[in-house]
C-alpha cells in the first residue's frame, strides 16, 4: 500500500531486501517463492560487484563459465519471474528502534517493513590512481580468486600486505609465472603464517617501501610505473613488465548507513547469530558480503542470502 504525506511517498512491505547482489537476489527467489511479496532496492551498483568482473568460472552451474554481469542478469530475472518487485534506489537512512522497520529511499521515499533483509555488499578499496579506472576490466582486478586463472604463465602485481594480499599472492604464484607484492611499509602486515608462505614461495617477489604511480601498456596493463622509498633521498622510479595489476588493500563493507542500530564488528561487517543470518535487532536479517569478512564469494552470498530469507519467513510467521 503507497501514500502520499508532504511530498514522502510512505509504503509498507511484508519483506524489504536490501541490495541487489547474489545475496539479494537469491533472498528475492526465496522470499517470492514464500509468498512474501518482497520489494528489493538495488543500490548503487546493480547487481553487485561481480559487474566488475569479466568471466566467472567457479560458480557452479556454469560448466562453460560465464560473465558476471550476465549471471547477475541471470539471478535476477530468475527473482523476477516469481514476482518479486525489484527496484532502482538506495537506502538514504533507517529507523530500526521500533516495528514497524523503517527504511528511507533516495531521501524521498519512506517503507514501514516487518523484516528487512540487508545484503549491501561490501566494496574493494582502491587506489584511487586514474589508471585503475583506465584498465578496470583490462587487467586490474581486485578478486584474484574471480580472475587469476585469465593469468597463467603471465606476470602479476599485488598491492597490499595484509593477509589478503599474501592470500591472493600466493594463490596467484601457483599458475602465474611470476608475482610481485607491492608493498607500502618495510614490512608486511599480514599474519606470520600467510607472511613465511609468501617468503617461502619462489615465484612471489616482496616489494617492500614501493607505490604505484601509475600503469601503462596499449590495450590491457603491460607495465606498473612505481616509486621506492618515496619522499627519502634514496626515491626512485621503477617499472615492472605486467599482465594484471591486483588491489587486495582491503574492502569496507556497506554498512554505514544501518551502524546506529545494528551492531558490527570493528572494521563494519555486521554480527550476525551463529549460524543464522539474524542481526541484533529483531527482524533484521544480513546476508552476504556485508556480514562476511572471511569467504566474499558469490556462491557463499547467494547461499546466505537463501539462509536470509529463511529466516524472514520464519519469524514473520512467528508474528502471525
Ligand atoms: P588489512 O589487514 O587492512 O590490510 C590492508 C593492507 O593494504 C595493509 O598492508 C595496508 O598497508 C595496505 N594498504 C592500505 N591502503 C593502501 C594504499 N593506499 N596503498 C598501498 N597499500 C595500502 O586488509 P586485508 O588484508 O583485506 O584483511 C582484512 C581482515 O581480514 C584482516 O583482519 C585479516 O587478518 C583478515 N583476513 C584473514 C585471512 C585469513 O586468516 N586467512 C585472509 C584474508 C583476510 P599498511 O600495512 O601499511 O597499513
Amino acid at each position: 500500500m503507497i501514500t502520499q504525506n508532504n511530498n514522502f511517498f510512505m509504503e509498507k512491505v511484508q519483506c524489504l531486501i536490501i541490495g541487489g547482489g547474489p545475496a539479494g537476489y537469491t533472498a528475492a527467489i526465496y522470499a517470492s517463492r514464500a509468498n512474501l511479496s518482497p520489494v528489493l532496492y538495488e543500490g548503487g551498483q546493480p547487481g553487485g560487484q561481480l559487474t566488475q568482473t569479466t568471466e566467472v568460472e567457479n560458480f557452479p552451474g556454469y560448466p562453460e563459465g560465464t560473465q558476471g554481469f550476465e549471471m547477475m542478469e541471470d539471478i535476477k530475472k530468475q527473482a523476477l519471474r516469481f514476482n518479486a518487485d525489484i527496484r532502482e534506489g538506495s537506502v538514504t537512512k533507517v529507523d530500526f528502534s521500533k516495528k514497524p522497520l523503517l527504511v528511507e529511499i533516495d531521501g524521498e521515499h519512506q517503507i514501514e517493513a516487518e523484516a528487512v533483509i540487508i545484503a549491501t555488499g561490501a566494496s574493494a578499496k582502491y587506489l584511487g590512481i586514474e589508471d585503475e579506472q583506465k584498465y578496470a576490466g583490462r587487467g586490474v582486478s581486485a578478486c584474484a580468486t574471480c580472475d587469476g586463472f585469465f593469468y597463467r604463465k603471465k606476470r602479476v602485481a599485488v598491492v597490499g600486505g595484509g593477509d589478503t594480499a599474501c592470500e591472493e599472492a600466493v594463490y596467484l604464484a601457483g599458475m602465474a609465472e611470476q608475482v610481485y607484492l607491492i608493498v607500502r611499509r618495510s614490512e608486511l602486515r599480514a599474519s606470520k603464517v600467510m607472511q613465511e608462505r609468501v617468503f617461502n614461495t619462489p615465484n612471489v617477489e616482496v616489494l617492500f617501501e614501493h607505490q604505484t604511480l601509475g600503469l601503462g601498456g596499449e590495450s590491457g596493463v603491460e607495465k606498473a610505473i612505481l616509486v621506492h622509498r618515496k619522499g627519502t633521498e634514496n626515491e626512485k622510479q621503477v617499472e615492472i613488465a605486467i599482465d594484471g595489476f591486483f588491489l587486495a588493500i582491503g574492502h569496507h563493507p556497506n554498512s554505514d548507513v544501518f551502524k546506529e542500530f545494528i551492531s558490527t564488528d570493528a572494521t563494519g561487517y555486521i554480527k550476525t547469530n551463529g549460524v543464522s543470518t539474524h542481526t541484533n535487532v529483531e527482524g533484521v536479517f544480513a546476508a552476504g558480503d556485508v556480514a562476511d569478512p572471511h569467504y566474499r564469494q558469490a556462491i557463499t552470498s547467494a547461499g546466505s542470502g537463501c539462509k536470509a530469507a529463511l529466516d524472514a519467513e520464519r519469524y514473520l510467521k512467528n508474528l502471525g
